[in-house]
Order: structure tokens, then C-alpha cells, then sequence
């Protein structure tokens, strides 16, 4: 029997802690050591360079100078933290870097003030300002990222150093916001998330209770336009005084000017229109999700991760207090969602004014923005949404999301990365070592050495497999014998995967997603067919005594497809895209020279053919077609494009009708 590990009241899966799953896969481990080889440390030497760990040394009194770089610059070293941390579980990291880890975690800690506060851009600015604008100076969000750092230093060193500063903060927080008489909550979400971790690691309800706080404050700000807009006002003050203080800093010092600071990405290029789109939805609340209590919420709006951090943050509070109006308008956002405000690719937030979600179908094909920390987030919120109901189709959006609108954020070399993410491009668009605001490249360091927990989860009724990556799992357990399982997978060139079981397992169910996109599926134990096999929702479900070295092999048929999306007619009336198994695939210039690329139709009978190249990409599985001039093209997976210098690029492909 499985041992169901520490399941959330109200969960219907258990999720299995990190440590038990190691992910061994022919796809995904590569990414796995070009994160930890190259991207870790070249993104700690990013964060060095910019000041994001300078201001930790200037608070923690080893450095003297002044605070540089934004007010969310905490945030990007607790995230690279987090990631670091979480590879430490199942990689060796060099000496010099978990040197640097040390050293960061007694930064941290140094920087910290005796009552527990926290905050670099404060501390070292204006402290006694702290608390004086949530909405729009990232304190909470920072002190979410630091908790969830905390959370990951589990297993990396006994003292917990990082544990007992979150505490210390999170006790401040909880004194100063967990009083009904305070109108305030997160600007920016992600304190909520990071609460219900701080909860279930200490077992404190005072972190859940102001988790609910923060959630049910929403909708009930009084004067809620005034309020935004004092808060706007203030900010636009705080800009002021600060770069004057920098100019009397560098008078002081005899300085010219310190190098003139680029914008952060989000406000490069933006139109009067899109102005004054941001500040109506900042007025209304609906930019930062206070416009409406959440219970009452239908559907997704304003600033996308801000959104599917807070939905996240709200699973996790249903999963402990069994609030089912919760999870109800979590639902319904959900469906809002997929059917009206998501990209092909699971790319969501169309609005650049915002960064945010746009009307129903403003999805247009040109001029997508797609964050990539809003997949990320995505998959955040999906995987919460499983746990607590069992339901396939958010496993099913979890594949979609790595294998696409996620994975297309980071070059295949570990060393660049896209913002946002478009489906058409006319060359313009490049990858990125760094950003002003490098919210994208911390966030995908944080989530690549988590791979493994989306993987499996338990019931009392047995195993549930909701990926294929490979990997080795011991499921565990309060008795002698634990169950262990070796999956090995080819996803996503193909779809054979195979179980092996390393011990035995008393009868017992293995409930197998099958992917939406899968048509048919063949399942062998020991060399023999099954055919007998019941359905569970999406999930086959196979019961019996597995015995040790039994291997159960099953084949998810994958077949290039050429489909279309009518949810934006006017748009993509006359377009089609391409899918294999889960992925997206788009054609480069590159690849296409010779057919006046990007002015091509593709052939109402294409006659697609998936070909793999091993030279092509570092190994890649290409997509050859027909066009309607007879010629022939090829298409790459999605997430590979723009690695080979600047291109033009489709996703949505002319149709000839
Ligand atoms: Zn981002």
C-alpha cells in the first residue's frame, strides 16, 4: 500500500517531496546540467554586477554606498537563491558555489534589522517609509521570494538559518497587517503563496491567517480609486527624491553620473494609448486584482503573474481551509482562461500596457506578449489546481506550458532569454543575457531544478503519473519497503515510455495520464498487451500485484498535426499552426530560404513528416511539409527558435482554402 505523504486537508493528491524523485531523462536533464553548469553562475555574476548583492552588503554594514537598481532587486537574488538551493538536493554544486550560497544566506541574514524587517530598498533608503505603499513598492513580494527561499534551504543545512529570518519577518508582517482595521494587502502577490508554505513548514496558523487576511482584502479597500491614486502619486515623489539623492551620492564623490540606467523592459516603447490603458486599469484596481473580492471573480484580469501568483496563493489557502466558493471562482477562471485569454503556445497576458490579460479573443497573432514568468506562474497555479481536484486537464496544461510557452524563455545554451514571447516575428526580436528587470531568467532558474515534483503524485488508491520524464522515484513511505519506479521516456520526439518496477508493489493502481492530444495508446506488461484497462477520467488505471523487474511499456501515439484556432476569427481565419504530441512548431527563415519566406501557404494537404536531425539544433525533431507552391518547408519546435541569430518567424502558417 502507498503511504499517502503528508496530504493537505483538502487535497485529492499527495505531491511527493523533491528529494524522492530524481529526474533522469534523455530531454530534460540536458537542460537540467546547462542550468546548473552555465546559467547559475553566470546569472549570480548578473546579480553581482548589477548591484542586487551590493545592497545586501551596504545593509549588512560590510560595503558603504547607497542603494542601486529597483525596488524589487531583493527579489531576483532570493529567486536565484531558491534555485540554487533546489539543485543542491540532487547535483553537486562546485565548491565556489556553495561558498557563495553560504556567504549570500549570512548576508541575508546580516542585512536583517532586530525587529525582524527586511528590505534593501528601504533600509538603505527611507525606513521610516516602510509600510507607506504596498501597492506599488514590492515589500510583500520580496518577502514572499524570501520565504520561499527559506523553504528550500531544508536539506542544504541544519541550522535553517534562512527559516528563522523569514519567521522573524513573517512575525513583523503578522503584527503589522493581520488586524481587520488594516485596509491593505499585497501590490504585487506572491506573500500568499509563500505564507502557506511558512504554515505548513512551522505549523503556525498565524501565517495562515494572514494569508486569508491578505486574499479577503481584496474587493474590500474603501475608496479604492483614491487609494490607487495616492499611491501613484507617491511613488512618482519617491522617483523624484531618489535620483536626487543618487545625483547628491556622485557630486559627493566627484562622480559625473553613474552609467545611464536603461528602462525596465515593461516600459520600453509603450504608445500614449497603452499610458493611458495602464492607468485606467490601475485606477479601477483591476491591474493589481482589487477591483473585485476574489470569491466573486470569473474570470482572469490585470497583470498576469500578479493574477496566477494570487490564484496560486488562493488553491493553497483553499487546500487548507476546504473554502469551496474558493475554488469555484478559481475554476471559472480557470475556463475564462483557456476557452478566451490564452495563446496556442499557453503563452498568456496580451496587454503590454499592463503586461496583463486583455479582453476575450484579444489574442492577436502579431504583437503577443507572453511573459515568460506568466507560463511559469501558469504552472504554478495548474499544479495546485491538481492536487486539490485530480483533474487531467491541468496535468495537461502543465506539459503544454514546460514544453512550450515556458522552455521558449531560455536559449538552448543556458546563456539567453526572451521577456516576452511572440508567435509571429519579422527578425526584430533577440534573446537576452539579462534584463533591467530579470524577473524572467530568476524564475526559470527557480522552476528547472523543480522539474521532478510535477512528475507523480499519491492517493490512497495508489500512483498517479502525470508527466513522462524520466526518472527514479521512491515513494515515501512509513514501513520497511518503499515503493521505487524507474520511468525512462523519449517524450517529446516520441511517445514510448516504459516502467520499471525496482521493488514490488501489493496490489496496487497506476493511473496513467493520457495526454489530450493523444488519439491512441498502447499499453504492454512484460512483453504482452494489456487491453483490459478502465478509465478514470483521463487517467488509465491498472490494477494488480506488480512484482519487481516487471516493466510496463506504453506507446502515446504522436503524429505531426495541422490545426486551427477559431477563437479569434479575424485574426486567424485563413492560418494554421502545427503540433506534435506536446509541442508547438514553427518555421524559421532559416530553414526556408528559398520559399519567399515569410510569404508561404502551406498545401491543404501538406503531407507532414517528422524527421529528426541530429545536426539541426543540437538534435532536434523537425516537421517537413508541402506548400502550396509545391515547395517543401521545415519546421522546428517552437521553444528552439531565435538560437540561431536574428530571424524571421512563424508560428501561424497561410492556409489556402
Ligand atoms: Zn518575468
Amino acid at each position: 500500500m502507498v503511504d499517502v505523504f503528508d496530504i493537505r486537508p483538502y487535497n485529492k493528491l499527495s505531491a511527493i517531496p523533491l528529494k524522492y524523485i530524481n529526474v533522469i531523462d534523455s530531454f530534460w536533464s540536458d537542460r537540467q546540467e546547462i542550468n546548473k553548469n552555465i546559467s547559475l553562475p553566470l546569472m549570480l555574476r548578473k546579480l553581482e554586477e548589477n548591484h542586487h548583492i551590493d545592497n545586501f552588503r551596504i545593509a549588512a554594514r560590510e560595503k558603504k554606498g547607497i542603494h542601486r537598481g529597483d525596488f524589487y532587486y531583493d527579489s531576483d537574488l532570493y529567486k536565484w537563491l531558491e534555485g540554487a538551493l533546489y539543485f543542491t538536493i540532487h547535483f553537486d554544486l562546485s565548491e565556489e558555489l556553495v561558498y557563495k550560497i553560504r556567504d549570500i544566506i549570512e548576508l541575508i541574514k546580516n542585512s536583517q534589522l532586530r525587529d525582524g524587517y527586511l528590505n534593501t530598498f528601504y533600509s538603505l533608503n527611507f525606513l521610516h517609509r516602510r509600510f507607506t505603499n504596498l501597492l506599488i513598492f514590492h515589500e510583500l513580494y520580496c518577502a514572499g521570494h524570501l520565504i520561499e527561499a527559506a523553504i528550500a534551504e531544508k536539506g542544504f543545512s541544519i541550522e535553517r538559518n534562512l527559516l528563522e529570518v523569514s519567521k522573524q519577518f513573517a512575525n513583523l508582517l503578522v503584527k503589522k497587517f493581520l488586524n481587520p482595521k488594516v485596509n491593505e494587502t499585497s501590490g504585487h502577490p506572491e506573500i500568499e503563496l509563500a505564507l502557506i508554505k511558512l504554515y505548513r513548514e512551522t505549523s503556525n496558523e498565524i501565517y495562515l491567517n494572514l494569508c486569508k487576511h491578505l486574499i479577503e482584502k481584496r474587493g474590500n479597500i474603501p475608496h479604492l480609486r483614491t487609494y490607487v491614486m495616492r499611491r501613484l502619486i507617491d511613488a512618482i515623489k519617491t522617483f523624484r527624491v531618489l535620483n536626487e539623492r543618487k545625483q547628491k551620492f556622485l557630486n559627493n564623490k566627484g562622480k559625473q553620473d553613474f552609467e545611464k540606467e536603461e528602462s525596465a523592459e515593461f516600459l520600453e516603447g509603450l504608445t500614449l494609448k497603452d499610458w493611458l490603458i495602464f492607468l485606467r486599469q490601475n485606477l479601477n484596481g483591476k491591474n493589481y486584482q482589487l477591483n473585485k473580492s476574489i470569491r466573486n471573480s470569473y474570470e482572469p484580469i490585470g497583470h498576469t503573474v500578479r493574477a496566477l501568483y494570487l490564484y496560486s496563493g488562493v488553491i493553497d489557502l483553499y487546500s487548507e481551509i476546504g473554502d469551496e466558493t474558493l475554488l469555484r471562482a478559481m475554476e471559472l477562471i480557470w475556463l475564462k482562461m483557456v476557452k478566451a485569454k490564452m495563446y496556442i503556445t499557453g503563452g498568456t497576458g496580451s496587454v503590454k500596457a499592463i503586461e496583463g490579460f486583455g479582453k476575450d479573443f484579444d489574442l492577436k497573432v502579431e504583437n503577443s506578449y507572453s511573459e515568460t514568468c506568466a507560463a511559469i506562474a501558469n504552472i504554478m497555479w495548474n499544479w495546485r489546481l491538481l492536487l486539490v481536484t485530480n483533474k487531467s486537464k491541468y496535468a495537461d496544461l502543465i506539459e503544454h506550458l514546460l514544453y512550450n510557452a515556458m522552455l521558449v524563455g531560455q536559449s538552448l545554451d543556458g546563456k539567453k532569454y526572451f521577456y516576452s514571447n511572440c508567435l509571429i516575428s519579422n527578425g526584430e526580436e533577440e534573446r537576452k543575457e539579462w534584463f533591467k528587470c530579470p524577473c524572467c531568467p530568476t524564475n526559470f532558474i527557480r522552476i528547472i531544478p523543480k522539474l521532478g515534483q510535477y512528475i507523480y503524485t499519491t492517493s490512497k488508491s495508489g500512483i498517479w503519473v502525470h508527466q513522462y520524464i524520466g526518472s527514479e522515484v521512491k515513494f515515501p513511505s512509513n514501513s520497511s519497503s518503499s515503493i521505487k519506479i524507474k520511468q525512462t521516456s523519449q517524450f517529446p520526439w516520441n511517445g514510448k515510455v516504459s516502467f520499471k518496477f525496482l521493488s514490488r508493489m501489493d496490489k496496487e493502481s497506476l493511473y496513467l495520464r493520457v495526454p489530450k492530444w493523444c488519439e491512441s495508446i498502447q499499453l504492454n506488461l512484460n512483453d504482452e498487451e494489456i487491453v483490459e484497462r478502465k478509465k478514470v477520467g483521463s487517467y488509465l488505471q491498472i490494477k494488480r500485484k506488480w512484482r519487481e523487474d516487471e516493466i510496463l511499456k506504453i506507446n502515446l501515439n504522436m503524429e505531426p498535426r495541422l490545426l486551427s484556432d477559431n477563437r479569434n476569427m479575424k485574426e486567424t481565419i485563413d492560418k494554421k499552426f502545427i503540433q506534435y504530441g506536446p509541442l508547438v512548431y514553427c518555421l524559421e527563415d532559416l530553414d526556408n530560404r528559398n520559399n519567399n519566406f515569410p510569404h508561404i501557404a502551406i498545401a491543404a494537404e501538406p503531407n507532414l513528416k517528422p524527421e529528426f536531425e541530429s545536426s539541426l539544433l543540437g538534435g532536434t525533431l523537425a516537421i517537413k511539409g508541402d506548400l502550396s507552391s509545391g515547395k517543401s518547408f521545415t519546421a522546428i519546435p517552437y521553444f528552439a527558435w531565435a538560437n540561431r541569430g536574428r530571424t524571421k518567424m512563424r508560428v501561424w502558417i497561410d492556409s489556402i482554402k
